[in-house]
This record gives structure tokens, C-alpha cells and sequence, in this order.
């Protein structure tokens, strides 16, 4: 291997440079360093692949990478693809060119793309692929042909000739290589035209027309420089030389010609060129009869081809793994992509779980919350409730309570507690109801009329009694009096103690007769009751005055109850003055009795005495 040191300084120089304008911000001249680098470094690589040239590539693609040069980035793994390729690292390079037509697919830059196919054409070329490199040859000129920019498309168009022109070569068809070769105008790239012209040289020596061959190695003897710099051109130009030689039976020249390339060759990987030159020496030494030198040749070429065989071999194994490990790669990712979108789901489900369980957890709390909301309502109306229906229950024990105690304050208010008669209080809050509901109806019989009669009774000389036998001696003679008065009255009737030891009766429905009747009993039971005063018996008479209510005073006014009860006095203080232990009863009057009622009252005795009042008394009169 021919390498050109002095090159090298140059291109580390220039990618120190590219490093160091990283650290400027300015990418303009960054991206312009990087280009004069990519120009550089394929310059280098048309002269000859060097695996020196490695560790630049990969400066450059960095560096591209970093700022975002995609074109760069793409033509710097084409370069190292071309190099791997070119040292039999099937493998590496389908994985680099592949990555650059990754990188170069997002893009718009067909010209590229194209450039890919092309190259990766040439890959499947090396291994004896034909059918996959005839495909990309077909995507590659769909591209040149679509979609390149007219500048570019002549330069592509040739790349593209050339490729498929070799393609029949290796498949056999000769006349379609010329036809799609010879198809070409001129180039100005001189590389690429001189590698046309070998091609048609090449496809032309296949048939055996090397008169043709030779006119085209003329015109490619004519690019020195181009030749000088470009070992494997050289090497070709020669092989092709020798063949044309020993086809136009110049035997010797052809020998020279293919010693010369030979001697090239040594150190380098060019086994098909060697294999070619060496079967070539092998016939020219036949035909000149050297059958010594011709074997040695048949020797080395046959070796050449067991190693160019092994070499297919192993690329093509290698070739199978790099497919392999494409296959697995892209099978790889697309696991990972699905397992990616299902962790994503996955992701998603989870949240939205979450997200429900947050729901479901607040929703949870709030109808926690209205369930003790409505409980503790319900709890606070239920307390309030049962409260209020103690509260109830109590103002209702406690209203019949009061009511109980009223009643009881009332009887009590009502009751005369020495004798347990009723007081005063009583007969003044029954006494207009009384009066009011008493019908006044005659006697059938008699023709008397009932009416409700007003009786007052007072104990005669009682005071004495309490002289005599003392106070509580007197209580025993009034308690014994109203016992007396309770049994000669109906049910029907009230009893009063009036006061002291006066006695109220008022007794409804009752006629005079009736009435005369029923104060001589309580008179004549009075008279004669044994009143027990310290073990001692003792009598105690009464007096007793009544009238009636109402008392008829036709023509004339009637006596309130009040008038008739102070007429009853009246009776009862004409009794103790008449006699004592006796009673009066007024009847009515005989006539009318037409001055003012009060004057009544006050002149009943003159009335009595002249007959107008009527009166019966128990006394003799
Ligand atoms: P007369 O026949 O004129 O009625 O004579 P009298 O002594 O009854 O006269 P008067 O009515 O003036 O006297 C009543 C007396 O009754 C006076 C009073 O001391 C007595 N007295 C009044 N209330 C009670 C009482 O509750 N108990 C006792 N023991 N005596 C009473
Ligand atoms: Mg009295
Ligand atoms: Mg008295």
C-alpha cells in the first residue's frame, strides 16, 4: 500500500482548526473549515483508500454532527463506508452507508441519496449480488432522473453508466455495457472518465474487438497526472493495456505491461486486478513458448483466485451477518418502538387509573362528607326533635302541673279551711253563671213560683262562746254549724261561709214554702245539736233571713241579686232583733213597689209592716 504521509499533517492541522472554531460561536466559518476538510479527505481517498484517514473522518463527522450539518454527517460515513468497503468490511460499511441514507432520508438532497445508492450498488457489486444492485442502480436513476438539480445530474448520469455499464460486464452482457457506457458525454471529473473509458476498454476486450480497446487506452494514456495519482487507475490502465497486447499477439509488450502493474500491485488488496494480470502473463508466456514461466503465472494466478474466492466467501458471510444485524437492529428498534408506545399506553392507562382513583377518591370524601352531612343533619333534626318533644313534654307536665296547682290554688283559694266549706271567692265567681242559668218556673201544684233563694244564717251570741270555751271552742261550734248546713241542703245548693261565723246558702229552684221549710230544719238542727265543747255539751242557736231572686215587682225594677242578698240581711237582722233562733223570709211583693229598689232595702220594714213587702217569720209576729 502506497500511503501518502505528507498529507496527513495537513489534514490533522486542519481538523485541530475545526475543533478550535467549535469554541468560536461562528458556524458560518466553522461549516466552511468542515467542507475544505470533507474536500480534502476526498481528494485523499481518490488517490488511495487509507485507513489513516479514519480517525479524520470521524473528526469531521463529529463535528458536523455537532452543528448540525446533516450533508456533512452524511458524506463523511459514505467516505468511511467507501473506505471499509474497499478493506473488505462488507459489514461496517452496509452499516455506514445505511446510516447515511437514515440521516439523509429526512432531508431534501436527492443528489446524496442518490450518491448511496450508487455506492451501496457497488457493495452488492463486490459480494456477486447483481439482482440487489441492479435494484439500487434502478432508485438511483429514478432519483438522477426526477429529482436532481440540472448542474448535477450530468456528473451522477456518467456515476450511474458507469455502474450499470459494470454491472452487464459482470453479468456478461458486453454489448449492453458498451451501449449504456458509450451513452456518456465527455466528463470533466478526469477520474471518472478515465474509469469510463476502462469499463468500454474492458467490455470491449471481453468480445475480443481490442483494436477498439486499444483507441480508448490511447485516450487514456493521454491523463497522465490523473493516472499518476490514482494507483488503482493505474493499475487497471495497465491490466487493460496487456490485455489489448496479448489480443493483438504483442506478446512481449503485454508481458511488460502486466509485470509493470504487478509490481504495482504488491502490498495491496487489489486481488481481481492481480488475478487478471496474472492469468494474462500466464497466456502471453504460453504463446511465446516460455511454458516454464506461463505455469509459474497459471500457479499464482490460481492461488489469487482460491484467495479472491475466499475473500467473496467470507464478505459474503459477512455481508449475510451485516444484513443480519440490520434485520435484528431494525427488529430491535421496532420492539422497542412498540414497547415504547406501550409503556406510553401503559403510561397513560396508569395516569388515567391514577386519575380515577383521584375521582373515584374525591368523590369518595364528598359523598362521605354529604352522607355525614345528611347524617349529622338528620342527627341534629333527630336530637332537635326528640328535644323538642321533651321540651314539650315537659312545658305540657309542667302546664297540667301549673294547672294541677292552679286547681289546687284555686280550691284552696276557694275553700274555707276551718270548715271546708266554699269562701266568698267561690260564691262571687259562680254566682252570675248561677243566677243567669236559674229558670224561674211556677209550682203546678201549689202555683208557687221556684225561684233561687238567698239565705243568710248567723250564730246567736257566739262571741260568748268564744269567751266562755275559747277560741278553738268556737272553730268546734263553727265546723259542727256547717256540717249541720251541708246535710239540710241539696247537692245542687251552695253553702258559704260568708264570714266570722255567718253562713251564705243560695238555693236554686226552691219555693217560698220550700224555702220556710228548709231554714226551720237548719234552725230547729242547730238548736238542738249537741255541740261537745271541752267534753262539756253546750246549745247554740241561730238566726236566719232570706229572699228570693228575683223578686217580682211588676210595673216596677226588679232587685239585682246584690239587693235581694242585702234584703236576705235585712230578714236575718230583723230575726236577731226580734227574737234570736228564729228566722224571716221575704216572699215578693204584693204590689209594686215603684220608688228606686234601694229605698226597698232600706224601708222594708215599713213595707214589711204595711204589707206591701211580704214576709213570713218563724216567730209570732
Ligand atoms: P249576736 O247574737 O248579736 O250575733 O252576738 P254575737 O256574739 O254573735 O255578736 P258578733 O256577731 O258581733 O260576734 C261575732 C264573734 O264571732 C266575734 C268574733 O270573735 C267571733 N268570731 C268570728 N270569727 C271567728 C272564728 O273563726 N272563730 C272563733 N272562735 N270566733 C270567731
Ligand atoms: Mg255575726
Ligand atoms: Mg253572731
Amino acid at each position: 500500500m502506497k500511503l501518502h504521509w505528507f498529507a496527513l499533517p495537513f489534514i490533522w492541522l486542519l481538523s485541530f482548526e475545526a475543533w478550535g472554531n467549535l469554541g468560536n460561536s461562528n458556524s458560518s466559518s466553522q461549516k466552511e473549515d468542515l467542507n475544505k476538510m470533507l474536500g480534502h479527505l476526498t481528494t485523499q481517498l481518490k488517490e488511495d483508500y487509507d485507513l489513516n484517514l479514519l480517525p479524520q473522518i470521524r473528526v469531521l463527522r463529529e463535528q458536523s454532527k455537532q452543528l448540525g450539518e446533516k450533508r456533512l454527517q452524511a458524506k463523511s460515513l459514505l467516505l468511511e463506508g467507501l473506505i471499509r468497503q474497499h478493506f473488505g468490511d462488507y459489514k461496517n460499511s452496509l452499516v455506514l452507508h445505511n446510516d447515511a441514507l437514515n440521516i439523509v432520508s429526512g432531508m431534501n438532497a436527492p443528489d446524496l441519496e442518490a450518491s448511496i445508492y450508487l455506492a451501496l450498488a457497488q457493495l452488492e457489486m463486490s459480494l456477486e449480488r447483481f439482482r440487489f444492485a441492479q435494484q439500487l442502480l434502478e432508485r438511483a436513476y429514478t432519483l438522477i432522473t426526477k429529482r436532481v438539480s440540472a448542474e448535477q445530474v450530468e456528473q451522477l448520469l456518467a456515476e450511474y453508466a458507469l455502474w450499470q455499464g459494470t454491472l452487464h460486464i459482470m453479468r456478461g452482457s458486453y454489448r449492453q455495457a458498451l451501449s449504456i457506457l458509450s451513452s456518456v458525454v465527455s466528463q470533466e471529473q478526469k477520474e471518472l472518465s478515465i474509469k469510463l473509458a476502462l469499463a468500454r476498454a474492458w467490455a470491449h476486450l471481453n468480445i475480443g474487438e481490442h483494436l477498439n480497446a486499444s483507441k480508448l487506452l490511447q485516450s487514456v494514456a493521454g491523463e497522465k497526472s490523473a493516472l499518476q495519482k490514482n494507483l488503482k487507475l493505474r493499475v487497471r490502465y495497465k491490466l487493460m493495456s496487456a490485455m489489448a497486447f496479448l489480443q493483438d499477439g504483442q506478446f512481449t509488450n503485454a508481458i511488460d505491461e502486466a509485470n509493470e502493474a504487478l509490481g504495482e500491485t504488491f502490498g495491496t488488496r487489489f486481488l481481481t486486478e492481480q488475478s487478471m494480470l496474472q492469468n494474462t502473463l500466464a497466456g502471453a508466456y504460453a504463446q511465446l513458448g516460455d511454458f516454464e514461466q506461463a505455469h509459474l503465472y497459471l500457479k499464482r494466478f490460481a492461488m489469487t483466485e482460491q484467495a479472491l474466492n475466499l475473500q467473496k466467501r467470507n464478505n459474503k458471510l459477512l455481508q449475510l451477518e451485516a444484513q443480519y444485524t440490520l434485520a435484528a437492529q431494525k427488529q430491535q428498534l421496532s420492539v422497542l418502538e412498540k414497547d415504547n408506545a406501550l409503556q406510553a399506553q401503559q403510561l397513560i392507562q396508569h395516569q388515567q387509573k391514577i386519575d380515577n382513583a383521584h375521582l373515584a377518591q374525591q368523590r369518595g370524601v364528598l359523598g362521605m362528607l354529604l352522607v355525614a352531612l345528611v347524617f349529622g343533619f338528620g342527627y341534629w333534626r333527630w336530637q332537635n326533635k326528640r328535644y323538642l318533644t321533651v321540651l314539650k313534654q315537659q312545658v305540657a307536665e309542667r302546664t297540667a302541673e301549673l294547672a294541677e296547682r292552679n286547681k289546687r290554688l284555686q280550691a284552696l283559694s276557694f275553700t274555707d279551711s276551718l270548715t271546708g266549706l266554699n269562701n266568698r271567692h267561690y260564691f262571687f265567681s259562680v254566682i252570675d253563671a248561677q243566677v243567669n242559668s236559674s229558670a224561674v218556673a211556677t209550682h203546678a201544684a201549689t202555683s208557687e213560683k221556684h225561684e233561687m233563694i238567698f239565705c243568710l244564717l248567723d250564730i246567736d251570741h257566739f262571741k260568748k262562746v268564744n269567751d266562755s270555751y275559747g277560741h278553738a271552742a268556737g272553730d268546734t261550734v263553727l265546723q259542727s254549724v256547717a256540717d249541720i248546713l251541708k246535710q239540710c241542703t241539696r247537692d245542687s245548693d251552695l253553702v258559704i261561709r260568708w264570714g266570722g261565723e255567718e253562713f251564705l246558702m243560695v238555693m236554686p229552684n226552691m219555693t217560698h214554702a220550700e224555702a220556710t221549710e228548709a231554714v226551720e230544719r237548719v234552725r230547729r238542727q242547730v238548736e238542738c245539736f249537741p255541740f261537745v265543747v271541752n267534753e262539756q255539751a253546750i246549745q247554740v242557736t241561730c238566726s236566719i233571713g232570706f229572699a228570693p231572686y228575683p223578686l217580682s215587682n211588676e210595673g216596677g225594677k226588679s232587685l239585682t241579686w246584690e239587693q235581694v242578698l242585702e234584703l236576705a240581711d235585712n230578714g236575718l237582722y230583723m230575726a236577731k232583733e226580734e227574737s234570736r233562733n228564729a228566722w224571716v223570709g221575704l216572699k215578693g211583693l204584693s204590689r209594686p213597689f215603684n220608688a228606686p229598689t234601694e229605698q226597698l232595702i232600706s224601708d222594708y220594714k215599713k213595707l214589711i209592716s204595711n204589707g206591701q213587702l211580704l214576709a213570713s217569720t218563724s216567730y209570732e209576729t
